[in-house]
């Protein structure tokens, strides 16, 4: 099974869920927040995102390390 990442609408976290083909978030929920059906972020799996950031690397347990200072220089938020 692919590994998926997904980002809460509410509070911004990302998080990685090992899913079904084609999981669209929508039987999941924010392990941050608990907010359900996050969204997909596509082009992130495992490896550095197409534009050659690495912001897909971010985090893989909600955020990445500096998101909970709100003010994220890794992933944007
Ligand atoms: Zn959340």
């Amino acid at each position: 099974m692919p590994v998926y990442e997904f980002k809460c609408a509410e509070c911004e976290s990302r998080f990685e869920r090992l899913s079904q083909m084609g999981e669209t978030g929508k039987n999941l929920n924010c392990p941050k927040c608990g907010k359900p059906e996050p969204y997909r972020v596509m082009s992130s799996f495992r490896t550095v995102g197409k534009n050659g950031d690495s912001d897909s690397f971010a985090g893989s347990g909600g955020g990445c390390s500096g998101c909970s200072s709100g003010n994220c220089a890794t992933c944007g938020h």
